[in-house]
C-alpha cells in the first residue's frame, strides 16, 4: 500500500514534485494511457535512490518515464508509483568534448548545446522526441547514427540501489536494445564523446535532418513513432504498404498514410485500439510476407 504521507516526506526532503492522480495519456506523445495515482518529477539520483529505497521496502510497483515517446499506456492505467525524468533533471555542462546530460534532459536539447559548442556527431539524432535517459535505454537511433556512437559513459542506479558507472561498452547496445532493459537500473545521467566541427555545417545537417522528418513522418498527430522494430532484411514500413495496410483503423488508431511504419492516435485511440490494430497488421504481414513484426515501443501497464 502507498503511502502518500511518506512519499511526500521524502519528496519535501529532496524538493521533488509529487503529482496525485494523473492521467498517463498526458505524459506520452501517444496522448494514450489511463490513471495512475502517484507519479513523481525526481530531480537528482540521491533523490531517486531514497525514493526507490522506500518502494522496494513496501514491495511497491514502480515504473519510470522519460518523455513517453516511445510507450503505449494502458487504458486502466498503472497501479503503482511513476518515476518521472524530465526537466527536474535535466542539467547538461560541456567540458571540451564531453558533454554530460541530466537522464531527463531532451536529446534536441544536448544536440543544441553540441551545436553552440561546435561539437559534432549526434545531428542526425535531432528531431528525436525523447530524453537523454529514454534514448540510452532504447539505443534510440536515427540516419546512421545510434546513441552507441556518441555516448562514452552513464551513471545509473541498479537494483541494489548503487550509483554506478558504466562505460559504453559494456552497455550491451544494439538495434532498439540496452543492458538497461535486461538488469531494471535506471539511467540518471549520460555522458556524450564528441568531435571538434564547424558550428554552421552542424546547424545546417540538424536543419536537413528535422526537414526529412516533417516531409515524412506524421508529425502532425499524436503518436509513439515507429511502431515496428525493423526486420532483418526488409522495413517493416515498406512489409505494410506492399501488404496495402495503409489508412487501415481500429478505434482511433490507425495506420498513417504519410508513413506506413506509424501508428497514429486520430483523436480517441484507446491502447486497445491500437494493440487490436498491430495484432492485426502482425498476422496479415506474416501471413503475406512470412516476417515477424514486433512492435518497438514499449508497454506500460
Ligand atoms: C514522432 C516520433 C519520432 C521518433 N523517431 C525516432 C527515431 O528516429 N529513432 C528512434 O530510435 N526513436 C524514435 N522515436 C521513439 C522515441 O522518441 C525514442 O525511443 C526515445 O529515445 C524514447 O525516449 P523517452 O524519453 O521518450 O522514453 P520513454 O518513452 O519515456 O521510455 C521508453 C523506455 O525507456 C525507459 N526509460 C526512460 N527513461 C529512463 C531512465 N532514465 N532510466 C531507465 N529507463 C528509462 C522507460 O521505462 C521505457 O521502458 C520517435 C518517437 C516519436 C513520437
Amino acid at each position: 500500500m502507498i503511502s502518500i504521507e511518506k512519499l511526500s516526506e521524502i519528496c519535501k526532503k529532496f524538493q521533488c514534485v509529487l503529482n496525485l492522480d494523473c492521467l498517463l495519456k498526458d505524459y506520452t506523445t501517444f496522448k494514450i494511457g489511463g490513471k495512475c495515482d502517484v507519479l513523481i518529477d525526481v530531480n537528482s539520483a540521491e533523490s531517486t535512490k531514497q525514493i526507490l529505497s522506500y518502494l522496494k521496502s513496501e514491495d511497491i510497483r514502480y515504473a519510470v518515464i522519460g518523455r513517453g515517446s516511445n510507450i503505449i499506456a494502458s487504458d486502466n492505467g498503472f497501479d503503482g508509483v511513476i518515476l518521472h525524468f524530465g526537466n527536474s533533471i535535466a542539467d547538461i555542462s560541456v567540458d571540451g568534448t564531453y558533454i554530460k546530460a541530466g537522464a531527463g534532459a531532451s536529446l534536441a536539447s544536448v544536440c543544441i548545446e553540441a551545436q553552440k559548442n561546435g561539437l559534432t556527431g549526434m545531428e542526425n539524432l535531432y528531431g528525436i522526441p525523447g530524453t537523454v535517459g529514454g534514448g540510452l535505454y532504447m539505443n534510440a537511433g536515427a540516419y546512421g547514427c545510434e546513441m552507441k556512437d556518441v555516448v562514452s559513459s552513464a551513471e545509473y542506479i541498479d537494483e541494489n540501489i548503487e550509483l554506478c558507472t558504466v562505460s559504453v561498452e559494456n552497455m550491451g547496445l544494439s538495434y532498439r536494445h540496452s543492458v538497461f532493459s535486461e538488469n531494471n537500473s535506471i539511467i540518471t545521467s549520460v555522458v556524450f564523446d564528441l568531435k571538434k566541427g564547424n558550428s554552421d555545417t552542424i546547424k545546417e545537417a540538424m536543419t536537413e535532418c528535422m526537414k526529412k522528418r516533417i516531409s515524412k513522418q506524421p508529425l502532425e498527430y499524436p503518436s509513439a513513432g515507429s511502431t515496428f522494430k525493423r526486420p532483418v532484411g526488409s522495413y517493416a514500413s515498406l512489409l505494410i504498404e506492399q501488404c496495402g495496410l495503409k489508412g487501415m483503423s481500429v478505434g482511433g488508431a490507425k495506420i498513417s498514410e504519410k508513413h506506413s511504419g506509424f501508428v497514429i492516435n486520430t483523436g480517441s485511440a484507446t491502447c486497445s485500439d491500437v494493440i487490436e490494430l498491430c495484432e492485426n497488421v502482425k498476422n496479415i504481414v506474416r501471413e503475406k510476407k512470412g516476417y515477424i513484426l514486433e512492435l518497438e515501443p514499449v508497454i506500460l501497464k
